[in-house]
Formats: structure tokens, sequence, C-alpha cells
């Protein structure tokens, strides 16, 4: 595994393998890695004959009252996992060579980052799309690979890809849990034991409402119900959404058809926790329909 801080250096070293013949996979992450980060870091490893791991904890991503500052980092501990993955090359840039002064491009997806997550996190997409956009370009990966973890982001980068025919196949892969439910997060770190066991809420209330859809229930409204009194019982932790919403277009629903996704927002002791489950439909977003 080689590490690379340069642009263009990365840039040299892929233009050789791609000319080789080949594939290239891509894992763009924040660092902090865990099993989810490494489960999207195996596929890779298993898909194609060169995997590409950055680290970059992207500024324009954070809002001026969040978390980047004390955004956990620890290079050494991430590269070592990223050797021991197989991967052929880390790349971890600099926010001065990835935001020049002089930079004033922007890539919006209004229509996906205006709800949910973007509704609490002004401006988080287009630090999300365009930190994306600038990695595809510099990696030039035959495929990007991303979690279901953060569902409208997967969503956000699917429709830039797709507008801007960008030459990248981006491949889903579902939420790796621990075995008590919790999502797995970089931001889970911040948990004390009480948090930590508050914060189970979220998935409880998640698996909840995929039971009940399991068993029958179609009303977008009675499985939000369930969500928000699920999260509602729970005092260390404020709500911050709990949506049932298209798997697509992430509208809200109100009876489901074709599929939906559960998605929820939580506070617990200052730390911001998402999570969501699908309904009656997989990642590749094609619902599946009854008989
Ligand atoms: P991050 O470092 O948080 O920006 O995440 C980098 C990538 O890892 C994104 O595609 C995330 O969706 C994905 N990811 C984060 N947590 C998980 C998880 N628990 N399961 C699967 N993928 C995840």
């Amino acid at each position: 595994m080689r590490t690379f801080h340069q642009i263009a250096e990365l840039r040299a070293h892929i233009r050789a393998a791609r000319d080789e013949g080949s594939t290239i996979g891509f894992v763009p992450t924040m660092g902090a890695l865990h099993e989810g980060h490494l489960s999207l870091i195996r596929r890779s490893v298993t898909d194609c004959d060169r995997t590409v791991v950055s680290i970059f904890v992207n500024p324009a991503q954070f809002g001026p009252q969040e978390d980047f500052a004390q955004y956990p980092r620890d290079l050494a501990r991430d590269s070592k996992l990223c050797q021991e993955e197989g991967i052929d090359a880390l790349f971890v840039p600099s926010a001065e060579d990835m935001y020049p002064p002089d930079a004033d491009t922007w890539i919006d997806v209004p229509g996906l980052s205006s709800s949910l997550e973007g509704a609490i996190r002004p401006g988080h997409f287009r630090g999300v799309a365009t930190v994306c956009a600038k990695l595809f370009n510099i990696v030039q990966p035959h495929r990007a690979y991303f979690g279901q973890k953060d569902y409208q982001q997967l969503l956000v980068i699917q429709r830039m890809v797709a507008d801007l025919n960008l030459p990248v196949t981006i491949v889903p892969s579902p939420t790796v849990r621990e075995p008590d439910g919790l999502a797995m997060s970089s931001r889970n770190a911040y948990l004390d034991p009480e948090a930590r066991k508050a914060a189970l809420v979220l998935s409880r209330a998640l698996m909840s409402a995929q039971a009940m859809y399991e068993a029958g229930t179609r009303s977008a409204h009675t499985l939000r119900d369930a969500l928000r009194s699920v999260i509602g019982e729970e005092h260390a932790a404020e709500l911050d959404y709990a949506e049932i919403a298209h798997p697509r277009t992430l509208e809200p629903l109100e009876y489901i058809e074709d599929g939906a996704v559960a998605l929820a927002a939580i506070r617990v002791a200052g730390t911001r926790l998402i999570d969501n489950v699908l309904l009656g439909v997989g990642l590749n977003h094609q619902p599946r329909r009854a008989g």
C-alpha cells in the first residue's frame, strides 16, 4: 500500500494502473475507520483489481457550529487497517490542496438535499457532492462504494453521477451494525456508556417500524407515529426527524405502495446520530412488487 498526500502523485499512480488495464475501486471516507468502512473496502478489494481509500475530513460539509474540529482523527490506526485489507493506495489530501483560496465552484443537488439532513444541516450536501465530484475526478475510479447508513447522501451522489454523466458506477452497501443494533459510526466514539445505551433507541425504533411493515402495516402515518413514539420514550434522546419517505425521491409518503425508507435522526448528549431501514425495497432501489 502506498500513501499519497499530493493530488498529482496519486493521479500519476492511477494513470499507470489504468494503463495496465486494472479496474479501480474507490472508498471515500473521513477516517476513524470502523467495520462499516471496512465492509465497503472489502467489497472493493473483492470486486476490483486495485482499491483506493481516501481519508479527508471535508470542512465544506460541516456547519460552523458542528464537530469539524473534534471529529476523530487517527491516521496511523486507519493506515494500518487499510494495509491489512490489501488496498493499493491511501489518499490523504490536505484541505489547502482540495480547496485553494480561489476555488469557487460548487455542486448542488437541491431536490434531494433540501429535506431531512439537508434541512437541519444547510449546505451539508453541497459540501458532500462537491468533494465527491472532486475526488471522483482525482481518483477516476471505475466503481465507488457508499454505505446505506448515509442513505440521503447515497441518493445525492447517485443523482449527481447520473446528471453530470460521471463515468463511475456507484455501489451501495448495507449498514453494518453493532451486535445490539446500533449503526456503526465514527461519531459513536463521542458516546459515554449512558449515552451509548440511550442511542440504541434509534435502531430500536427503526426495527419496530420495519417489523410493523413486515406484519402488513402500509399506512406511513402509523409507521411514522410509531417511530416518533418509540424515540419519545427515551428521555435522553432528542428527535431531529423521523420520516417514512419514498426510497428514491425522499418525499414523505402517506401510504406505502412500492416500498419506502424509514429515516430518523436524534441527538443524545450533544451527539447527532442518523440511521435508516428500507421497507420492502432492496438497496438497488428496484421496488419489489407483491405477486
Ligand atoms: P464517513 O467516513 O462517515 O464519511 O463514511 C464513509 C463511507 O462509509 C460512507 O459511504 C458511509 O455511508 C459509509 N459508512 C459509514 N458507516 C457505515 C456503516 N455503519 N455501515 C456501512 N457503511 C457505512
